[in-house]
This record gives C-alpha cells, sequence and structure tokens, in this order.
C-alpha cells in the first residue's frame, strides 16, 4: 500500500464515525457510473460497477448524513444562498449515460425519493458509437479470455516478444487521440463493437432520457464525445464542452449542468473564463473528491466505486483534514 494511502487510513481510523458536523464542507456530490448485478464486459476492465446491494447501502448511508437535492433548481439555489447551519447537502451524479441508469438505479432512487443528475455524452446516445474506453475494454475482455493472436497483437502494438497482460496494459492507455487503433484492433482480431452496441444496447436512447426528464431526474453535459481534456487544446475543450451543453438546450435538457470528462485537472483559467462567457451561469463538475476551486461553480465530486460508501467518505474527509496546514485543498486554476 503506498504511504499516503497508510497515512490516510491511519488518520480515518482515528477520527471516529463520520457526522454532519465533521464533514468538512456543506455540499457532498458522490459520482457513480452504473449499477448492476449483471457482469459488464464493456466496463469491467475500467472500474468496479456496483451491485444493487451495495448501491442501496451507499444511499441508506448518505441519507444518514445528508440531505439530497430534490430538483437541480434545489441544489443550484443551495449553493447561492447557502444551506441553513447544520445541514449539508448532497446532489447524487451519475456520469456516461449507460443504460442501467433507467433499468436498475431509477427504480431504487424514485423508491427511495432520491433525484440524481446523468451527465451524457450525445455521441453515444441511441447506440449511435461506444466511448473509446469502453472499446479498449471490450479488446481487452476478448484477448484474456479468448486464444488470442499475440503475433498479429504483437505487430500491431509495436511490442515485440509482448505477453497479454503487457499487450492489455497497452490498450488500456490508447489515448483519445488515437482511439483509431482501438477499431483497428478490434477489426484485425474479429471484434465487431457495432454488432456489441446493437445486442447490448449499453446507451441510453433519447427517448429514455425525455423519459427519466419526465421521471424528475437531471440530464447534463459530459462533453461531445469524452476526450481526456488534457489532449485538447482549449478551443478543442471548448468546443466538445459548447457542443453537448447546446445538444442539452436543444433537447430540453438541463442547460446550466457540465460534469467534466475523466477529470478537469489542469484545465485552464481561460477555459474557465470563456466557458463563462458562453455560458454564465453553467456548474460544472470534476472528480478531485473533497476539494474547493477557485472557480466557485467548479464543484469536485467523490467518485463512489472502489469502497463502501462509509469508508469512501471517512478517508476522503481524514485527507482533507490532512492537506488543510498545507493549504492543498483548495484548486488554482493558472
Ligand atoms: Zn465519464
Amino acid at each position: 500500500m503506498p504511504f499516503k494511502d497508510l497515512v490516510i487510513n491511519l488518520v480515518s481510523k482515528f477520527s471516529g464515525p463520520l457526522n454532519a458536523q465533521n464533514y468538512p464542507l456543506d455540499y457532498c456530490i458522490p459520482l457513480y457510473h452504473t449499477v448492476s448485478d449483471q457482469p459488464l464486459p464493456h466496463l469491467k476492465h475500467l472500474y468496479r460497477v456496483k451491485s444493487e446491494k451495495e448501491f442501496e447501502k451507499d444511499l441508506d448511508y448518505l441519507l444518514k448524513h445528508f440531505i439530497f437535492a430534490e430538483d437541480w433548481q434545489s441544489f443550484t439555489k443551495s449553493k447561492k444562498s447557502g444551506v441553513p447551519v447544520g445541514k449539508k447537502v448532497a446532489l447524487l451524479t451519475f456520469d456516461d449515460g449507460l443504460s442501467e441508469f433507467l433499468h436498475v438505479a431509477a427504480p431504487i432512487l424514485e423508491r427511495k425519493g432520491i433525484y440524481a443528475v446523468n451527465f451524457v455524452n450525445p455521441a453515444f446516445v441511441d447506440q449511435q458509437d461506444m466511448l473509446f474506453r469502453c472499446k479498449a475494454s471490450l479488446l481487452v475482455e476478448k484477448i484474456q479470455t479468448e486464444q488470442a493472436d499475440l503475433k498479429l497483437l504483437q505487430s500491431i502494438s509495436g511490442l515485440q516478444n509482448a505477453g497479454v497482460q503487457e499487450i492489455s496494459h497497452y490498450i488500456l492507455k490508447t489515448a483519445y487521440k488515437r482511439r483509431a487503433l482501438l477499431d483497428l484492433i478490434a477489426e484485425s482480431i474479429g471484434l465487431n463493437f457495432t454488432e456489441y452496441i446493437r445486442v447490448n444496447k449499453p446507451y441510453l436512447d433519447l427517448t429514455q432520457l425525455q423519459e427519466l426528464k419526465s421521471k424528475g431526474f437531471g440530464i447534463g453535459a459530459h462533453s461531445w464525445d469524452h476526450p481526456y481534456y488534457s489532449e485538447l487544446t482549449v478551443d478543442e475543450q471548448l468546443e466538445t464542452t459548447f457542443r453537448s451543453l447546446d445538444f442539452m438546450k436543444t433537447n430540453g435538457f438541463l442547460q446550466d449542468a457540465f460534469a467534466f470528462p475523466f477529470t478537469d485537472y489542469g484545465v485552464s483559467k481561460s477555459f474557465f473564463e470563456q466557458m463563462y462567457q458562453r455560458y454564465p451561469h453553467v456548474y460544472s463538475f470534476g472528480t478531485a473528491g473533497i476539494k474547493t476551486d477557485s472557480f466557485i461553480q467548479n464543484l469536485q465530486r467523490i467518485p463512489m466505486e472502489h469502497d463502501a460508501a462509509a469508508t469512501i467518505l471517512r478517508r476522503e474527509t481524514a485527507y482533507f483534514r490532512l492537506k488543510a496546514p498545507l493549504k492543498k485543498n483548495l484548486i488554482i486554476r493558472k
């Protein structure tokens, strides 16, 4: 275990159970992608997916400590006018517009009366395409479970003598701008992404997004097709951001909600200034845990899939307290 994790674990053990008073911010924004009891090969090699039971347990824990925002308006209102002392607001968020949100998560959330926003990439709505990382996961799954033509994979990757593990690692590290390589590998090993998408329908369709909206859920923007912003110029970052926000506006979804794909790490001051020129009221979301940002409309969320909510929030709180004297909890954009 890395030294940093050891220290955080130790501090979180001695800091006692979490309660609304010792949670450091007046809001908590958990982030999930999907919930499923079924195996999902397109996500399997990317992150852990919580089961329905694990998800419900997380929600019950969060319900004990926070008041969930009833809808988007009540959340943004709480950001503008503050929340009453002693109350902490939670906004539940999902990324990537995956279909289990409608079939699995929404019924649980409706039963518990919890609002959530799903941040969607318009490029994948109606099963038009698939996030390049999901393609990488499918490739790795095929290579690891079926007899792979190692010689062919070695020659495509340029990794002479590489084994299955090394080639899997290479595939999973593929950059957004080199994503055409994934289609090439798929073709050469007989994996048909179009067929997988057609049969498995991993994404929500436009009519399903509208159904979710009519059930009271929020649909927000998540860039056009989920690039790494670190690979893009500021103009390219703005283009994919605006294109996704414009899609939400055109289709009557949330016009002022945007979640950065992957991370907002390193996104510049200039990006935010130009984004606010066109969308002055937008709230944007990163994935850096409990942190604040020099742009107060940019809010950090807590990734929830790697452990139980109770453990994650305790660790996040401990980590925040550890860094407080070092003034490392505020992200300053340059
Ligand atoms: Zn995403």
